[in-house]
């Protein structure tokens, strides 16, 4: 076995970075609630994401439910099921029915044309996934929302600092949501955040997290506790300095891949868009088992066996899980796309800290694995 190669490893910064922080933060007395770091990080990442509103809350699943609700959404939510679990389960959470609408094959984000087919008189919102930080087909999505009146909400939690055509993707939509989750590009260990063009529904969400509270004698509604703590806001802040020169890296790991994996017959990569500026937080590839003569599983294990860990990211299938299974548009025959993604994919180490040399014994088993 050759030297270990993790699939990632988190964005820090160093402790003598941090430490300064720590030292304000015991000064300041103040732990939560509207303190000075949560503040700045909400103004920073505005300014860096290019967004007009955005509210930190303490994961990336919450604003996903927070903003179902904040939209009053009722009845169905036409969603993908080719994603983390979190994103169906927040739909589940707010007590509302997932229906779901197949991919492309393309690229793994939900197809307009599928939700089209499947929109009831109960439909009232989509909930689609920009997959490893691709944007979905945002017009034709907005197009069909505007025609039969239905609210978008975009689950960014892969799309951190994602631009198409020189513009944020994160104001697409009613609401998009990030995830700031220990494996993601930017992270405050756990956090996430709600994004909104809309000043009423920022407001109506900025009291929704705080409990409903408005005064020390009002509370307006029974709203939830999804605030983010001077400590994590501190990490976010110093993370956020990194940020940029972290994206630059990963860009790198992923020319040194494409450039190794490009003519593997049997080796399936993404797209790209030269209309979109990327965040490289993942590496997916897809196994074609026919022409490479192997199985994504048996590629799995074979590359664990040699130390190199890699993700069958997005695998089982959330449509597939017994709790969703029995829904009628959770059907393999419904979503035969999604079902060969999550068959197929596999997601390859991909970090800030990947060295060339790790790449390339990527890359060397991956052409040793093949028949
Ligand atoms: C990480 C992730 C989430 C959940 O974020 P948490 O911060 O872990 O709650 C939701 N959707 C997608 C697509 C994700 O990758």
């Amino acid at each position: 076995m050759g030297k270990k190669v993790s699939l990632l490893k988190p964005l820090l910064p160093s402790l003598d970075e941090f430490i300064p922080s720590l030292h304000e933060i015991w000064g300041n007395q103040w732990l939560t609630n509207d303190g000075d770091f949560h503040n700045r990080l909400e103004e920073e990442l505005k300014s860096f994401l290019g967004v007009p509103n955005l509210l930190l809350m303490t994961n990336g699943t919450l604003p996903i439910m927070t903003a179902l609700h904040a939209l009053k959404v009722r009845g169905e939510v036409i969603t993908t099921p080719y994603s983390f679990v979190g994103t169906t389960h927040a739909i589940t959470w707010q007590g509302l029915k997932p229906v779901f609408a197949d991919v492309e094959a393309t690229t793994g984000c939900i197809d307009p044309q599928r939700i089209e087919d499947a929109i009831t008189p109960q439909t009232e919102a989509i909930l689609a996934v920009h997959i490893y930080g691709q944007p979905c087909d945002i017009e034709n999505i907005r197009d069909i929302a505007s025609r039969h009146e239905l609210k978008v909400i975009y689950d960014a939690a892969h799309a951190f600092g994602v631009k198409k055509d020189g513009k944020s993707i994160l104001n697409e939509g009613d609401v998009s949501t990030l995830s700031f989750h220990a494996t993601k590009v930017f992270n405050t260990a756990e956090g996430g955040a709600l994004i909104t063009k809309d000043s009423e529904i920022c407001d109506i969400v900025r009291n929704l997290r705080n409990f409903g509270i408005e005064s020390e004698t009002e509370v307006a509604c029974p709203g939830i506790n999804s605030k983010m703590d001077e400590l994590r806001s501190a990490l976010g802040l110093a993370n956020l300095r990194h940020v940029e020169e972290t994206i630059a890296a990963r860009s790198e790991v992923h020319t040194l891949y494409r450039n190794q994996l490009a003519d593997i017959e049997g080796i399936d990569l993404l797209p790209i868009y030269h209309d979109i500026s990327y965040n490289y937080g993942y590496f997916p590839i897809r196994i074609n088992e026919i022409l490479f003569g192997r199985s994504r599983d048996e590629v799995y294990d074979e590359l664990k066996e040699k130390g190199i860990t890699t993700r069958r990211y997005f695998y089982p299938l959330i449509s597939n899980l017994p709790f969703y299974s029995g829904i009628p548009s959770a059907d393999a025959s419904n979503l035969p796309e999604a079902n060969r993604w999550s068959e197929t994919v596999l997601c390859l180490p991909c970090h800030h800290l990947l060295s060339e040399e790790d790449v390339y014994s990527v890359s060397e088993a991956l052409k040793e694995a093949k028949r």
